[in-house]
């Protein structure tokens, strides 16, 4: 045997060992285990607390209450919190923001939950069957938030947190975030400046999670035409507002249609000679006779995309068809930028890979990237632009943004204990190696 086909049987040899290898638990990776399965009943009760204070966006007390209860909990693991109070014209109660800081050069992991909730229950509302529980929040996302906790606890068991730089920031307006966003995200979007990696905790699901999600934003065309008698519609009087409306949204119809994860909604539509429109209330009242030539009309809708490149460009068309006028019309448009995309990256799927390799090693199977399409924007979405990250690794429930919200309580474990291993086995490597990489389309 030639010293060069040893070399290669060795290799053969080595590189499944090595495979293996990455995917056993080591011992203090068998010990942040036996944590997790050791605190669940904690983490349940833990759960049913924080369910039990009722705290949907606006209801501002309810919010600071849940955040004080995770704040003396983080508190209690030595991270420095405070509390983010925001501009009393926002109408929102704030957010948590707690800082752990390890070993300088280790990565910075933010950690991303929020801790108010769509319904707002009566009261204390959670009831538990069996393994499951049902309850406002449980698992939108109260449930994600106490995954991040009693995974940390585990990681402070194991001896293993004092090295990790981590920050948490749980918002307290995820749900129906407050105006401006240049303000009401400025706290999380800091917090992603000093992070070089963000893993979110939004519902999850037992074999995917979410490297890529769409942006959402807003857009109005108003159009305008000269009010006249009906009989010189197609002649001097111009073709009126409503045609000329109709016009362009069948134009972005027919040009724009059939791009992979673009959407762009016509939410609601009114055109007359009275146009009355309530832009935030997505509400108003038209009137007009049969005989008149339209004077104004509005559209009003949404627009879906997977990068800020295919927003631009959408954009730049939609303006193109409005511009070209029916005779006797005008119309303009206008955009309102809500969450950017959370565009697919190198350096995301790496971190997919990383969980599915943990999941893998824990026994709970494969986990793979779920369809962009099949996911709306979260807060992760505010820091996508800036660093990689991860979603979709919170509870497993159902009907979430409904009064009978429900949370599996057996799969708080496995994704406890998956978010964990994450969290250990990405948690002591360096800072540099999570530098972004360019985009992978
Ligand atoms: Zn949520």
């Amino acid at each position: 045997m030639t010293r060069a086909s040893r070399l290669l049987i060795a290799l053969c040899v080595a590189a499944p060992l090595l495979a293996n290898a990455q995917a056993a638990l080591t011992p203090a990776e068998q010990k942040i285990r036996e944590t997790v399965q050791r605190s669940h009943d904690d983490q349940v009760a833990y759960l049913e607390r924080v369910v039990n204070i009722p705290s949907s966006t606006l209801n501002l007390a309810g919010v600071r209450k849940v955040g004080a209860a995770f704040r003396a909990s983080f508190d209690s693991l030595g991270f420095a919190t405070k509390w983010v109070t925001l501009p009393d014209a926002t109408q929102r109660a704030g957010h948590l923001v707690a800082e752990h800081k390890g070993k300088p050069g280790a990565v910075r992991i933010l950690l991303i939950g929020h801790v108010d909730t769509v319904v707002e229950p009566g009261g204390p509302n959670w009831v538990r069957t069996d393994s499951m529980a049902r309850g406002v929040g449980s698992g939108d996302m109260k449930g994600g938030d106490v995954i991040i906790l009693f995974a940390l606890k585990a990681l402070q068991a194991a001896g293993t947190l004092k090295d990790m730089n981590i920050t948490v920031v749980f918002t307290g307006d995820e749900e129906h975030p407050g105006d401006p966003l240049s303000v009401t995200r400025k706290d999380l979007i800091d917090a992603a400046k000093r992070a070089d990696i963000a893993l979110a905790f939004e519902g999850g699901n037992r074999f995917d999670a979410t490297t890529a999600r769409r942006g959402a934003s807003s857009w109005r065309v108003t159009a305008t035409g000269r009010q006249a008698h009906s009989a010189g519609v197609f002649g001097g009087a111009g073709y009126g507002a409503i045609y000329e409306l109709a016009r362009i949204v069948n134009e972005f119809r027919v040009q724009l249609v059939g791009e992979q994860y673009l959407t762009f909604n016509v939410g609601t539509i009114l055109g007359g000679t009275d146009v009355e429109y309530d832009t935030v209330g997505i509400k108003g009242t038209a009137a007009s006779k049969l005989n008149i030539i339209a004077k104004a009309a509005v559209a009003h809708g949404d627009l879906r995309f997977i990068s800020e490149e295919q927003k631009k460009k959408t954009r730049a068309k939609m303006r193109e068809i409005v511009a070209k006028h029916l005779p006797g019309t005008d119309a303009k448009i206008t955009f309102l930028d809500e969450y950017p995309a959370m565009s697919p990256t190198a350096g995301n799927a790496r971190i997919l890979v990383a969980y599915d390799t943990a999941s893998q090693a824990l026994g709970y199977g494969p986990v793979r990237a779920l369809d962009p399409g099949a996911r709306g924007a979260g807060d992760i979405s505010f820091v996508a632009p800036l660093i990689d990250g991860l979603d979709g690794l919170g509870a497993l429930g159902t009907g979430s943004h409904a009064p009978e919200e429900r949370v599996n309580l057996n799969a708080l474990r496995m994704q406890t204990e998956r978010a964990a291993l994450l969290l250990e086995r990405l948690g002591h490597q360096s800072s540099a190696s999570f530098a972004r990489k360019p985009a992978s389309e």
